[in-house]
């Protein structure tokens, strides 16, 4: 088989991503159904080919001196219906929460409500450039300011700063306020910040990118955190925590107002990580459970798309123990009812800013409108439909999997891998075995904290139908592996367009660049 320079197969038909599978047919093309097999965009460059027809070009004199070109610049030859083609290809084949379920635990892969597209795409909000004058934008200034004003209440917090781009970005804000809280104290030997084992892998980099030193916490059998390590732990060389609550076990920390003012007696401030909001949202407060600083990620909790969908967005709340220290810029409503944006921080202890300009406008007006369109009770719903989901998958799998801990979860349900045990399926064969079925696997491995992770989360906008679907699908698989179909599981998926991957490879070593044949590399020199 020819092998183009990336390594990559040339002639698709005969190559060896074609079924190893009897019961899929080979096809003469290639081509499975309406899913097409094609060479990259590059490798259908038929010189002189043009998507429009354009003059001859007239004669005329060089005007780069000495400088000749020495071969085609490299673009590729192609026809307008083939570009066409070509993209609108690749994103079919991306899988998207527009396609069906997408069960990433901790994510919060939800349904993205199309009236925020229409409020975002409005030309008074899409189309404001961040440096026009304050006068010509007053209405973007009070979306924002109404924005905040939602995530204060939300969370009863004094304070919020928009401007981060997404949680980690909104992670490090918040540990940069608590750096600049002790440099104003003179308090300068707390060198650590404590993380609990089960936290996500943002917050250990987020605390180490901070030129803090990262000390784990374990956590408990029941999968909350351990809080005698905890108390052991805290002293003046402490920060800060950063906790995630609910947890990415999906448990709610019970003792978590035992452990904010552990954290205060020893001087240090509580970070949370609030990416789970989720599942709180409209029924509890993050300020009355003694949280100093909190991230919120408005694709997560507030539905705007993220993933392959979007940017971020990172709001941070600050209590009033860390209020001095938001970063600017902010929106500050004047006496004569006007908005203004406040860019400079002036003599306060306050940092400066996290970033150019103001933050995500795009996801600011699609979180309020998913906001009003809900209103408090309807945030309290999505709550509540977001535990209740989760639930009904955790009490619907539990006899024919295996949940790591005992009693109800929150917005996300865990199993591990114990009820694959000697069968020889692992919890990737399991996953692979679900896109046969039409799904998006669930987060596979994370947490840590237990063997063979499951995490699953529903969120709220999958229909009881949608979750019975999805269950039938994962207890069919979870039998079929215990009654020893292993050779089924370690092929699958079968009817992808491509098989098991190396995903190491494809992580540590990703092909991204096409490289040219020869003559044209010399013209690219
Ligand atoms: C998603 C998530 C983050 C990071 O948010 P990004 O917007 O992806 O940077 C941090 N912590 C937890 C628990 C998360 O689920």
């Amino acid at each position: 088989m020819s092998m183009n320079s990336q390594g990559r197969p040339t002639n698709i038909s005969g190559a060896d991503i074609r079924s190893s599978n009897s019961a899929v047919p080979d096809t003469v093309t290639g081509n499975r159904g309406l899913q097409i097999e094609e060479p990259l965009i590059f490798e259908q460059d038929s010189p002189g080919r043009c998507g429009v027809d354009l003059p001859e070009v007239p004669a005329m004199a060089m005007r780069l001196g000495t400088v000749k070109p020495r071969a085609r610049v490299g673009l590729p030859g192609l026809a307008e219906p083939q570009v066409v083609r070509h993209y609108t290809r690749l994103s079919q084949k991306n899988y998207a929460i527009d396609s069906g379920l997408y069960p990433l635990g901790s994510c919060t892969m939800k349904h993205n409500p199309r009236l925020n597209e229409k409020m975002a795409r409005l030309p008074g909000f899409s189309d404001v450039h961040p440096l026009q004058p304050e006068s010509t934008v007053q209405g973007a200034l009070e979306l924002m300011a109404e924005l905040g004003r939602w995530l204060a209440t939300l969370t009863g917090m004094a304070a919020v700063t928009l401007a981060p781009a997404a949680g980690a970005h909104g992670e490090m804000c918040g540990i940069m306020a608590i750096r600049a809280a002790h440099d104003a104290k003179g308090e300068t030997g707390r060198t650590k910040i404590l993380v609990p084992e089960s936290a996500h892998g943002t917050n250990p980099a987020t605390a180490a990118a901070c030129g803090y030193t990262v000390e784990a916490i374990p956590g408990t059998e029941d999968g909350r955190v351990d809080l005698e390590a905890l108390k052991a732990k805290l002293g003046p060389d402490v920060a800060g925590l950063m906790l995630t609550n609910p947890n990415t076990c999906g448990l709610f920390e019970r003792d978590i107002i035992t452990i904010a003012e552990a954290v205060h007696a020893a001087g240090a401030y509580f970070y949370c990580d609030g990416a789970n909001f989720n599942a709180i949202v409209g029924r509890v407060r993050p300020a009355d459970l003694g949280i100093d600083v909190m991230h919120i990620n408005l694709h997560k909790t507030f539905s705007t798309p993220h993933g392959g969908g979007g940017p971020g967005s990172g709001p941070v709340v600050f209590a009033e123990s860390l209020a001095p220290y938001v970063p600017v810029p902010y929106v500050v409503q004047e006496a004569d009812g006007r908005f203004r944006l406040v860019e400079h921080a002036g003599e306060g202890p306050a940092f400066g800013r996290m970033k150019a300009f103001h933050g995500q406008m795009g996801m600011f007006v699609r979180a309020l409108s998913y906001m009003m369109s809900h209103g408090a009770d309807g945030l309290w719903q999505v709550a509540s439909d977001a535990v209740l989901n989760a639930n009904y998958l955790l009490a619907s799998l539990q006899d024919v999997m295996t949940p790591s801990f005992d009693g109800p979860c929150m917005h996300e349900c865990l199993f591990d891998d114990r009820f694959l045990k000697g069968t020889g399926v692992t919890t990737l064969d399991i996953a692979k075995a679900l896109i046969d079925e039409g799904f998006h696997p669930m987060t596979m491995y994370f947490p840590l904290v237990v063997h063979g992770a499951l995490l699953i989360e529903p969120t709220e906008t999958e229909s009881k139908a949608g979750l019975d679907q999805f269950i039938t699908a994962l207890r069919a698989l979870a039998e079929r592996a215990k009654s020893g179909d292993v050779e089924y599981f370690q092929a699958a998926p079968h009817l992808t367009p491509r098989r098991r991957l190396d995903e190491t490879a494809a992580a540590r070593k990703p092909i991204l660049r096409w490289t040219p044949e020869r003559e044209e590399a010399v013209a690219a020199e």
